[in-house]
């Protein structure tokens, strides 16, 4: 087994970010702007938004943050100026929202859409534009390509189907021609798929539910998963048991996590050049 570990390829990819700021600050006198807009309290979107700003910080990215409580009306004027101040270049609204505000996702400006989630930005994903990619299946695919894993010809199965992970990765490994099955919960035979894959992408959020049994040494294991158990965080998959049977595997921690946190960083880099 090779572990595919995400930390080298997190590196090379924060120097790339650190040179293209510096550059572009001597070309443009001013520096990518990221404003995180959070509307209440929640402890572990804090604790991600703390993450970040570190990133920014460490890459010369200028990082802004606006918490907002019981008053959804200084929300969406908040989020409706920095759609059009030119100083805010990048925009994350964090989640969980009330679902009065669940619809102001779509109002981010697409330029400006480092995560992807807008049905536009997702949109020109699906048809094959250039486009602010959402980080985690772009993540999954720097993975594959940093290891020179084929991907023509491969039978990729995506397991989860959310329209930040699971979607956006089948759409972008069919784009490369694997052949892509998509799985979910509604999957009658989970095994039966896994048995027939060259490559899988598990995006679920339930720790361990893919097994040694479920694989074969054939398999090249992508692990989205990050599910916090008794103060630990795992997989989706069970690293331990899998990992001394399969051809490849990602680790949790130090797997797609690591390399998603810089791939958001690029792609406040990328929104900056857009609207430069
Ligand atoms: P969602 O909850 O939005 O989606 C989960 C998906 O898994 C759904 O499509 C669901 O199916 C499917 N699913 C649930 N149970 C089963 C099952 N028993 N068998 C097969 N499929 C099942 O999760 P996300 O996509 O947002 O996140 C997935 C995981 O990835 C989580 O652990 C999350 O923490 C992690 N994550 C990691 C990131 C990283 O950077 N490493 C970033 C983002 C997420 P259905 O559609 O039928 O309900």
């Amino acid at each position: 087994m090779k572990e595919l570990s995400g930390k080298k390829l997190a590196a090379e990819i924060k120097e790339w970010c650190i040179d293209e700021v510096e550059n572009l600050k001597a070309e443009t006198g001013s520096s990518p702007h990221l404003l995180v807009l959070q509307y209440g309290e929640d402890a572990a979107s804090k604790a991600y938004t703390n993450r970040i700003a570190k990133n920014c910080e460490n890459i010369g990215i200028e990082f802004e943050y606006q918490q907002i409580k019981d008053d959804p009306e200084s929300f969406l004027a908040i989020l409706k100026n920095a759609n059009q101040d030119p100083k805010i270049t990048s925009i994350m609204v964090q989640q969980p929202l009330p679902d009065e505000l669940k619809d102001s996702l779509e109002m981010i400006n697409p330029k400006k859409d480092i995560e992807g989630i807008t049905s536009a930005s997702l949109g020109k994903l699906f048809a094959g534009y250039d486009t602010l990619v959402p980080a985690t299946a772009e993540a999954c695919m720097e993975i594959l390509d940093y290891y020179n894993i084929p991907l023509k010809g491969q039978r990729a199965v995506v397991v989860g189907r959310s329209n930040i992970v699971g979607k956006p990765v089948s759409i972008l490994l069919q784009q490369r021609h694997a052949t892509v099955t998509m799985c979910h919960s509604r999957t009658r035979d989970l095994t039966a798929e896994l048995q027939n894959a060259d490559i899988v992408v598990a995006a679920v959020g339930r720790p361990k539910l893919i097994t040694a049994e479920m694989l074969t040494g054939n398999s090249i294991v992508i692990d989205v998963g990050t599910n916090f158990v008794d103060g630990k965080l795992i997989g989706d998959v069970d690293f331990d048991s899998s990992a001394e049977k399969v051809k490849m595997i990602t680790p949790v921690p130090g797997g797609v996590g690591t390399v998603t946190n810089q791939v958001l960083m690029r792609n406040i880099v990328k929104s900056f050049k857009n609207l430069h």
